[in-house]
């Protein structure tokens, strides 16, 4: 059956119809007085997304170029850095800051594993020259569905004084409170088509005025992700180059839709998909590939024991339309990754569940009692209320 594909990956995400009928209009002119007024108020509700005063600049680029952009626009080369590394995103961070010169100290944790704070405390406590530049890490870590300690990670950094804290916050902002003023964080790189209820093509930074200082003296080379450049046109209600306008119209409709909700319902709703989720595989037998205390609010990585990961992918799809993510590097075939992010609703974790108990069944998985995944995840709608 035709247009039925339910996207249960971690990006990208589904997109509720406003969201895609504000994008089938003819393109306006990105100057005109029309245009700016939409810039003006997605810029005001990019504000509230990350509850802030910081100016947070909107790039014509998938999420990496958010991460791109934070590294060259605050950084020299040869700067010191300590990039936490605990799965695939934390690696692009390292990859980024290496590909431009940076001197990059690892910080790491086992896959699957949080980032330890003290780890970051106890490098910087030692750093009396004050020669770290910035801590640089991922807070929800998507291809493990580690959510980092940003906020203990952040407190070592604030009392060291001058390190920037910069931070990939692709799967978590609009998932999970990102208070960008209350932490203090510097530099708070996203993607349209993760928490935003969008589809692919925009990027978001948000740059503290501390960053700002960071941007007045360093000199890695930059043009089109210069923000500097951004920063000045925002004060026109402006872009420095043509945006795509009608991503533009679909972003304006998705914050409508974000503020109508409401910060804190949107929170609650995505730990309550992630108790959902997270119950319904214990309840299946299902390992968890991490740990409660440290479970990120937009994807649930599952390591499934006697029947095959990408067996359960792609019956999931075949027989309905449910797309679920694979694992990535050392984790292909072992681990399948639900992603309960941006426009997901009760239904849809209760669908997808239901689809893999009958899915494991299927497979001939063993300790799958019909039912049990569907009752503990009813469960936890039933707290939650
Ligand atoms: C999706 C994602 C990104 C960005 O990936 P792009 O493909 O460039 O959009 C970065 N970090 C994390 C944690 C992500 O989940």
């Amino acid at each position: 059956m035709d247009h039925k594909l339910m996207l249960t990956i971690p990006g990208p995400t589904p997109v509720p119809e406003p969201v895609l009928l504000a994008q089938a209009k003819h393109p306006m002119g990105h100057r005109s007085g029309e245009f700016c007024a939409i810039v003006a108020e997605i810029n005001e509700n990019l504000q509230w997304l990350h509850q802030t005063k910081n100016q947070v600049i909107t790039l014509a680029a998938s999420g990496t170029g958010a991460m791109e952009a934070g590294i060259i626009n605050f950084l020299s080369p040869g700067d010191r850095v300590l990039v936490g590394s605990n799965g695939k995103f934390g690696e692009r961070w390292g990859l980024v800051a290496k590909a431009f010169g940076l001197n990059v100290e690892l910080v790491e944790a086992p896959w699957g594993q949080p980032l330890d704070p003290e780890a970051f405390g106890k490098r910087l406590r030692a750093d009396t020259d004050k020669t770290i530049k910035a801590v640089i890490i991922t807070h929800s870590e998507t291809s493990t569905g580690v959510l980092n300690d940003l906020e203990g990670i952040n407190r070592h950094v604030k009392a060291h004084g001058e390190a920037l804290i910069i931070v990939d916050a692709v799967t978590s902002l609009g998932a999970t409170s990102v208070p960008v003023d209350e932490w203090g964080l510097d530099v708070v790189g996203s993607g349209s088509q993760k928490g935003y209820m969008m589809p692919p093509g925009l990027a978001f930074v948000s740059v503290s005025e501390k960053a700002w200082q960071a941007y007045a003296t360093a000199t890695l080379p930059k043009f089109y992700l210069d923000l500097g450049k951004y920063r000045k046109a925002l004060k026109e209600d402006s872009t420095p180059f043509t945006p795509p306008v009608n991503l533009y119209f679909a972003l304006q409709a998705s914050l409508q839709l974000m503020k109508k909700e409401g910060l804190d319902q949107i929170f609650a709703r995505h730990d309550r998909l992630k108790r959902m989720t997270r119950s319904a595989m214990k309840a299946l037998n299902l390992p968890l590939y991490a740990a409660d205390d440290c479970a990120s609010p937009a994807i649930t990585a599952v390591m499934p024991q006697g029947v095959e990961a990408e067996k359960v992918r792609s019956v999931l799809k075949k027989r309905f339309d449910i797309a679920v993510a694979g694992g990535q590097d050392d984790l292909k075939g072992k681990i399948f990754r639900i992603g309960h992010l941006g426009f997901v609703s009760d239904r849809d974790a209760l669908t997808a569940i239901a689809a893999l108990e009958a899915t494991l069944i299927e497979l001939g998985a063993e300790g799958i009692t019909p039912g049990a995944g569907v009752a503990a995840a009813a469960k936890e709608i039933l707290a939650a209320s």
